[in-house]
């Protein structure tokens, strides 16, 4: 069996440690004689596997006391909508930035629920930088300030958490969620969907500020209120247990590459190696300014488009997949999360050189 450098952007390469130990449990779970995929998700032996993921989740990312966690289903982009309707409920306003698709997308779902101000919109530099901090000012009577800390798709990652004031600070962290240690009580949510560096598909974590419950109107239709999923620890209805458990496999296994510090040293690392070898060329470019770029999203174009169909043959014989950027961008685009081995890194950025070097004009 040969196991490739899966470049994907999500769902992304999972940890093979973890999906070995997936794999031995996957017929009978620590002597219960089911799968886990099998088991009441109100039974004690899957309680304790969703207890013990909270847990570790809780001591990764250090999340204080008067944090609910929730593991819900319907992606970041069930989030998107759920937000506004359970922290703007009162007609407030909402704050948004909009740095690249993602935020877009989480925009044009705020406004059908709520009043949104783009306080910022980088478009027109074509979503190549993150807005500096001093740029824009966010008033004190909006509801909630949202914005999108790693755009996977441009490859902008937020060199530093806006300040906020008063305003709570909603951050989508779908694709840098547990990349690097991040001080959570900046925060008033934060959340992820799943597939990029957590787990499988299907699970969304949402991570908030007990006191925003409040806002909860009774009117949502309770599958969508925060409250309702928090007061039932995330079991109101079945959750996605499966998923739940793998995160939880995948939590463990960070714990023992040395936390969220640890994996940032690596990931910034491993994001260097990358980018030096586009910026020493004429041949690759990437078009985010420096301090902008992502640590999990690299996306570089050749000089020659045209080449693009023979870098990914090419790369495939390698090894080296699922490397295409983003149909509304084009090039290239390498998604390097937590999972994706060092080893995977170098071997593309020995072909990248070996590429340049047959192709170079
Ligand atoms: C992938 C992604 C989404 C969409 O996530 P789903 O779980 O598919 O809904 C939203 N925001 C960001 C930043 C993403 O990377």
């Amino acid at each position: 069996m040969s196991r490739l450098f899966n470049f994907s952007a999500g769902p992304a390469m999972l940890p093979i440690d973890v999906l070995e130990q997936a794999q031995k449990e996957l017929l009978d779970w620590q002597g219960t004689g089911m799968s886990v995929m099998e088991m009441s998700h109100r039974g004690k032996e899957f309680m304790s596997i969703a207890q013990q993921a909270e847990a570790d989740l809780r001591d990764l990312m250090a999340i204080p006391d008067n944090y609910k966690v929730l593991f819900l289903q319907g992606g970041a982009s069930s989030q998107f909508s759920l937000i506004p309707m359970n922290l703007a409920s009162n007609s407030q306003k909402a704050a948004y930035l909009v740095t690249g698709s993602w935020s877009k997308k989480a925009v044009a779902e705020a406004k059908k629920i709520c009043a949104v101000d783009v306080l910022v919109d980088t478009s027109d530099v074509e979503f190549s930088l993150a807005p500096d901090e001093n740029s824009y000012s966010i008033a004190d009577d909006y509801a909630y300030f949202h914005y999108t800390p790693n755009e996977t798709i441009q490859g902008v990652e937020f060199p530093y958490v806006p300040d906020s004031g008063s305003v709570p600070l909603v951050a989508d962290m779908s694709s840098t969620i547990l990349s690097r240690a991040i001080d959570v009580s900046r925060f008033a949510v934060i959340y992820a969907g799943a597939q990029k560096n957590i787990g499988p598909a299907g699970l969304t974590l949402v991570i908030i500020r007990e006191d925003l419950l409040a806002r909860c109107s009774d009117k949502l239709p309770s599958m969508f209120n925060y409250k309702v999923l928090a007061d039932a620890e995330s079991m109101y209805n079945t959750p996605s247990t499966y998923a739940w458990y793998f995160a939880g496999l995948v939590f463990m296994w960070l714990k023992k590459q040395g936390g969220v510090a640890g994996m940032g040293k690596r990931n910034q690392a491993k994001a260097e190696k990358l980018y030096k070898v586009i910026d020493d060329s004429d041949f690759y470019a990437n078009p985010v300014r420096v301090c902008d770029r992502s640590w999990m999203n690299v996306p570089f174009t050749l000089a020659d488009a045209s080449m693009d169909v023979a870098f990914l043959e090419q790369a495939k014989t390698k090894n080296l997949v699922t490397l295409k950027g983003h149909r509304s961008v084009g090039g290239m685009r390498a998604s390097i999360y937590n999972a994706m081995p060092e080893q995977g890194i170098d071997d593309l950025v020995s072909f990248m050189q070996e590429f340049e070097q047959q192709n170079l004009k």
